[in-house]
């Protein structure tokens, strides 16, 4: 007998973790994204002296199941628990330390382990979908995969309002989702307090990670929301002068900073959700799932593509 067939939109963490699910159990599964690699907002950048992240630079996990899929990740080397402390404040009115919680560092490339989660499952990458249809999804070349028994939207919600024309229902649904948007930037410093992580007490910059699986030298820095909202519009080059001034501010540097890469990422956080694992259209069975629906973070979107699955394989959507 032939294999189930689903089709899914985004090999970000909630489709790889449905995808992988699915795969283990006995679905032919396809993934297409429209970047170069697996990952999403946890995807990695490879650069000359290794990778680095300019989204999410830590995999947060507090509750089982979650909490324990991260260890069994720990086991095999694709994540270590984030030790000892970070600091927090700015050079001139001094720093404290402080305890991140739950928190996983990966050890790996994370479009690796993303890779890794998607099991069996195939992906296929710049592959970007313009419309998901009741068994099939559209692709921007113009060419057609069909012939799914189940097809899920796997993306942030605002993009898969666009993707969803016939799907009146689900579009009506996910209209009140917002998400707030985050400029992040690989800056090389310098100097600086001795620390891997520091969380600013600033309303530009949130937080600055050293890329030690790079380079020591190269660190991670996110803005404030209110920073990129300020600068959706922005050209990078302004973003990222306002930026680089900033950090020498807060890190009390006398050399400048060096800005190696930048991205604008729009839909950031999910500041609210749906609520539930995911969202079905009764009519054309098509479901989505992801951050937007289940809530903000990693935990919550691989949730969301896990328990999606596990409904699927036991026949209860
Ligand atoms: C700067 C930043 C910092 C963060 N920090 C943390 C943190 O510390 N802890 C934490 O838990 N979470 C953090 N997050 C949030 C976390 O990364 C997300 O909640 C989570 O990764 C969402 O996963 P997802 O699978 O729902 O969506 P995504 O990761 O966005 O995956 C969606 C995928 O769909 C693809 N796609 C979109 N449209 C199309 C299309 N039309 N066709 C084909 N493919 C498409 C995209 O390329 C993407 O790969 C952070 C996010 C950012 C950006």
């Amino acid at each position: 007998m032939a294999k189930p067939k689903a089709g899914i939109v985004g090999a970000g963490i909630a489709g790889a973790s449905c995808a992988g699910a699915l795969s283990a159990g006995g679905w032919d599964v396809d993934v297409f994204d429209k970047g170069h690699g697996a990952g999403g907002r946890l995807a990695s950048r490879r650069l000359e002296s290794g990778w680095a992240t300019l989204g999410a630079p830590f995999i947060s996990a507090w509750n089982a199941p979650f909490r324990e899929q991260a260890e069994d990740w720990a086991k095999k080397g694709w994540v270590a628990p984030l030790k000892g402390d970070i600091l927090q404040g700015r050079a001139d009115t001094g720093w404290t330390h402080a305890r991140l919680k739950g928190h996983y560092l990966p050890t790996i490339e994370t479009s690796e382990l993303v890779g890794h989660v998607m099991g069996q499952a195939k992906l296929h990458l710049e592959s970007h979908v313009i419309a998901v249809q009741p068994q099939a999804l559209v692709l921007q070349d113009g060419s057609i995969a069909d012939g799914y028994d189940q097809v899920i939207c796997a993306v942030p919600g605002p993009q898969a309002i666009s993707l969803l024309d016939a799907l009146s229902p689900l579009r009506e649904q996910l209209a009140g989702v917002r998400y707030r948007p985050v400029w992040a930037f690989l800056m090389r410093c310098e100097g600086g307090p001795d620390a891997d992580i520091i969380k600013f007490d600033d309303n530009l910059l949130d937080m600055a990670v050293r890329q030690t699986t790079a380079d020591p030298d190269l660190w991670l820095v996110h803005s404030s929301y209110e920073f990129a909202e300020s600068h959706v519009e922005a050209s990078e080059i302004e973003a990222k002068t306002r930026a680089a001034a900033a950090l020498m501010g807060l890190l009390g540097l006398s050399r400048p900073v060096e800005v190696e890469a930048s991205h604008m990422w729009l839909y950031a956080r999910s500041e609210n959700s749906v609520g539930g694992y995911w969202l079905r259209d009764d009519e054309s069975r098509v479901i989505l799932i992801g951050d937007g629906i289940s809530g903000a973070g990693i935990e919550r979107a691989w949730e969301s593509g896990v328990q999606l699955a596990q409904a699927i394989l036991e026949a209860k959507v």
